[in-house]
């Protein structure tokens, strides 16, 4: 009878026995018990296994050819504590990172300032008519904020010297800078800057937007002007929004055509260009559409200009002791809200430029608040 252990035979070569494992047995003899069931590679893995305990080199090689199961049980093997202190590590690590960075940053804090005073420097003018125009804008502003807020005991003369001032700045700064035609980008025309310099297509979008700003805000001025008979305090309230949407509506276009032809200006990137010109004008197209449904809404309120509640007759004035409860006087034009309060309506229509309820019960009178009535000028700057 045939014996299926090879090894009590020792015959050299029989099985299918490949050369790299031959030669890891042919350093020493076979283990006992380790069979070769007509040439089966799995006694001869797991010499090779015991064999590679001894050399940390040929760890990885033997441990990929042992398939899933043998895998799952050495990270079982790890247990919790292995990875409670791998984690211990990493936050220590990570820690360590971060000091590492607070102390580079610590080290290059006096070669950094030299670079910002450097380019504060180079940029000097910029910089400095930058912080010029945001001072202006904030102080038209405000002053057109207030003026309105006084509504009848407003200054004509502080009105009509926001109204110098603003002109006045837009075209200093445009003779300033006349060789540049910047006012051309004001109508979507090519103004003489260069094109393929970054920092100079900004300063073209920058100081468009804010002359934009400053035209729109002499507008505002030009209607504190006019005279309450001519005019009442609810309508101009209605103009300033009006003008206000339609300020942000053209900012949004002014600066389409200067990004184009930033973009698609560089000749040896013109494919890229082309497609980069392509994405913002998507992405333009999708935010035109969301403009476009919000103006249409303020456009309707521009015409209808809708009503807070109904006339409140003699008798509800009396009984609401004839006080308005807003500025503590006797009611003029008084309107009855949903919520059975009353107030004067302009004293209630100033009060819905800011908040959807009733001042008394915060009752929900309307759905949306209708900014810019206050004669405000959005802060935002437009840069793309
Ligand atoms: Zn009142
Ligand atoms: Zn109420």
């Amino acid at each position: 009878m045939q014996s299926n252990c090879n090894h009590l035979r020792n015959t050299p070569g029989s099985g299918d026995v490949s050369s790299s494992t031959q030669s890891a047995h042919a350093a020493r003899p076979p283990r006992e018990g380790a069979c070769h069931h007509n040439g089966d590679v799995h006694i001869q893995l797991s010499a090779a296994l015991g064999d590679a305990g001894d050399h940390p080199s040929s760890r990885h090689r033997t441990s990929t050819s042992q398939g899933p199961s043998q895998g799952h049980s050495h990270n079982e093997a790890r247990g919790p504590e292995d990875s409670s202190l791998d984690s211990e590590e990493h936050s220590g690590s990570s820690i360590s990172e971060l000091r590492y960075l607070f102390q580079w940053l610590h080290k290059s804090l006096p070669y950094i300032l030299i670079l910002c005073v450097k380019l504060t420097m180079q940029h000097l003018i910029g910089i400095s008519l930058g912080i010029g125009l945001l001072t202006t804008f904030m102080y038209a502003n405000k002053s057109i904020v207030n003026q309105v807020f006084l509504r009848e005991r407003c200054s004509k003369l502080q009105c009509a010297w926001v109204l110098i001032f603003l002109t006045g700045s837009s075209l200093l700064l445009y003779y300033t800078f006349r060789s540049q035609s910047l006012y051309y980008s004001l109508i979507f025309l090519k103004p003489a800057v260069d094109f393929s310099n970054f920092w100079k297509v900004l300063w073209t979008v920058g100081i468009t937007d804010f002359i934009l700003k400053f035209l729109f805000m002499g507008f505002k001025c030009f209607i504190l002007l006019v005279p309450s008979c001519m005019m009442s305090f609810k309508s101009k309230g209605y103009w300033y929004m009006l003008l206000e949407e339609c300020c942000q509506y053209y900012r949004t276009f002014v600066p389409i055509p200067i990004w184009f032809r930033f973009l698609m200006g560089s000749v040896e990137l013109e494919r890229l260009g082309v497609l980069l010109a392509l994405f913002y004008f998507i992405l333009k197209l999708l935010s035109f559409s969301e403009h476009l449904r919000h103006f249409r809404q303020v456009l309707r309120i521009f015409c209808t200009r809708p009503r807070y509640g109904v006339s409140a007759s003699k008798k509800q004035c009396s009984e609401a002791e004839d006080i308005c409860s807003i500025c503590q006087a006797e009611f003029q034009q008084p309107i009855l809200l949903l919520c059975q309060h009353i107030f004067c309506e302009e004293c209630i229509s100033l009060w819905f430029t800011r908040e959807k309820t009733c001042p008394l019960c915060r009752t929900v009178i309307v759905d949306h608040i209708n900014k810019w009535k206050d004669g405000a000028t959005s802060m935002h700057l437009q840069i793309y």
